[in-house]
């Protein structure tokens, strides 16, 4: 990723991507405390837009507030800023990637003294999961991991630390041959993906975990306007492992995964074991949201 042509903004100017450099004594590097976003831009018809810019900046600053970390700069300068970045490496569609980190001045637990540092580099990057996932679904292993307890990490902050568990999660389903892993809470409860929000579909109600030791993901709430708009009820409530067995449909969201659809969970089949018809509605509303053809949420789009 390092050795590519293009810019990153790092801390208020764009920077040639090679020299977006940072020192080995980098207090987040040690201690893994950084916050970051994940967003996406779309091409189109009238020109390139960022999904949900707006909420995507606010979750970061909220991130920065959980964990006492000062901005250094206000919403709309990082608002502009991914803008900038986009336009500046020419790109039509991408990932974007703000992250917020302490310096290299000091080392020790607290990161009192170490400068808070933004970058935000961007870059074209396809399905997550992989183009035949969206249409194929997916399978999902329920990780022997626990998903950390709500007074661990704090879920509601998009921190780096809490990607360990994501990280450890995730290759032992890729380990064991499955795409992705699934977390229970410490109580053994559903929580989410390594990396994305999860939703059921039973008898026509679309459900999902109460958010607890899940992240509140903006592609989850996209998902609850889109099937407000089609009409489907949605139910939250406490999910069990074999409630996710026994569904009709399952479907992982998340700005990289974007609505990636279930079609087996520890070797069970989900449904007739394929994108079930409620996931099918609700993944082409969504892609026709961020590529600027529902003109009823077009206020989700910013043009760059
Ligand atoms: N949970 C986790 C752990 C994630 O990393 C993500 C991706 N940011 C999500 C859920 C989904 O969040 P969003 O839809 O805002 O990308």
């Amino acid at each position: 990723m390092a050795d590519r042509d293009g810019f990153i903004w790092y801390d208020g100017k764009l920077v040639p991507w090679r020299d977006a450099t940072t020192h080995v004594l980098t207090h987040s590097l040690h201690y893994g405390l950084s916050v970051f976003e994940g967003v996406r831009a779309y091409k189109t018809d009238e020109g390139t837009a960022i999904f949900r810019l707006k909420e995507h900046t606010r979750r970061l600053f909220n991130s920065a507030h959980i964990y006492q970390i000062p901005m250094p700069y206000d919403q709309a300068t990082i608002e502009a800023a991914q803008c900038e970045v986009v336009r500046a490496n020419n790109l039509e569609s991408c990932y974007l990637r703000p992250l917020v980190f302490f310096g290299a001045e000091k080392l020790g637990i607290s990161p009192k003294g170490a400068k808070v540092h933004v970058a935000i580099a961007a870059w074209p990057w396809g399905a997550y999961l992989g183009e035949e996932a969206l249409a194929q679904g997916i399978r999902v292993k329920v990780s022997s991991f626990a998903r950390q307890h709500v007074n661990v990490t704090m879920p509601r902050a998009k921190v780096a630390t809490t990607y360990a568990n994501s990280i450890i999660a995730n290759a032992e389903a890729l380990q064991d041959g499955y795409d992705e892993a699934l977390l229970l809470d410490t109580e053994g409860f559903v929580a989410e993906g390594a990396g994305e929000n999860v939703f059921i579909v039973r008898d026509g109600v679309l459900c999902e975990p109460e958010i607890a030791s899940a992240l509140t993901g903006i592609t989850r709430s996209t998902i609850h306007a889109l099937a407000a708009d089609l009409g489907i009820p949605v139910r939250t409530s406490r999910l069990t492992r074999d409630d996710i067995y026994i569904a009709d449909e399952a479907f992982f969201t998340g700005t990289a995964a974007e609505v990636t659809p279930i079609r087996e969970v520890d070797n069970r089949k989900i449904g007739n074991g394929r994108r079930g018809p409620i996931t099918e509605r609700l993944q082409k509303a969504f892609f026709d949201v961020v590529q600027g053809r529902d003109p009823k949420h077009k206020d989700w789009l910013t043009k760059i």
